[in-house]
């Protein structure tokens, strides 16, 4: 899987590519798609939602160019895979998911396989985690029309953030960068389609 649709589409990180590597992606898909896990694609998880292409993963673990000193969140925990890919690359990670059932399955994976600096909430991602901000990186795997300004404000100056950002099918990978004196750089990179971040309602 590594070398034949990560490093040949252009993936270089040396970090990145060692966590692809070792980290069980069958472990994170339904057992009747355990059998397909490292093909080139996305596949579904339930309620509608879908694990992403490995490539994709890859793609946007590489440009949010984490450290092992930082304070990371993830919007849309979805299987826990992008979870478990970033958690050796970075100190702490946080993550939400809006679909409850999702949010407990991942969590008890991600506990079963000993990532154990990783949190899971249920909870909207409009509204980012406000006691554990702020964050040095912010990685959204569900699509808002726009960019959070929550989010913004929960990230740290000189942090980043990586979203696919527009409509309901197709969007834009978005790379989001905030200078010192918090003004906002963005840049659009490649087409993707994610799922829509919903909306949360009031409970
Ligand atoms: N990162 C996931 C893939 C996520 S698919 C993985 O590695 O498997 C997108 C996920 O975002 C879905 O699980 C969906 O339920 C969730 N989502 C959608 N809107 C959301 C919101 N407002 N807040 C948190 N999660 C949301």
């Amino acid at each position: 899987m590594v070398r034949e649709q990560i490093e040949a589409r252009g993936i270089k990180d040396r970090g990145v590519l060692e966590v692809l590597r070792n980290t069980p992606r069958h472990q994170f898909v339904p057992s009747e798609l355990q059998a397909h896990a490292y093909e080139d694609r996305p596949l579904p998880i339930g309620y509608g939602q879908t694990i992403s292409q490995p490539y994709i993963v890859a793609l946007m673990t590489e440009m949010l160019d984490v450290d092992r000193d930082m304070n990371v969140l993830e919007i849309g925990t979805g299987s826990g895979y992008q979870a478990a890919v970033l958690s050796p690359l970075v100190r702490k990670l946080y993550t939400i998911e809006i679909v409850p059932e999702l949010a407990r399955s991942a969590q008890t994976i991600l506990e079963r396989l000993g990532y154990r600096n990783v949190t899971v909430k249920h909870g909207d991602g409009y509204l980012g985690w406000p006691e554990a901000s702020p964050f040095d990186r912010i990685m959204l795997t569900a699509a808002p029309p726009e960019i959070p300004p929550a989010l913004v404000d929960q990230l740290k100056p000189g942090g980043k953030m990586v979203a696919p950002v527009g409509g309901t099918e197709y969007q834009q990978l978005v790379v989001l960068e905030k200078r010192a004196d918090g003004s906002v750089r963005v840049r659009a990179t490649v087409p993707v389609s994610f799922v829509p971040m919903v909306r949360g309602t009031k409970r």
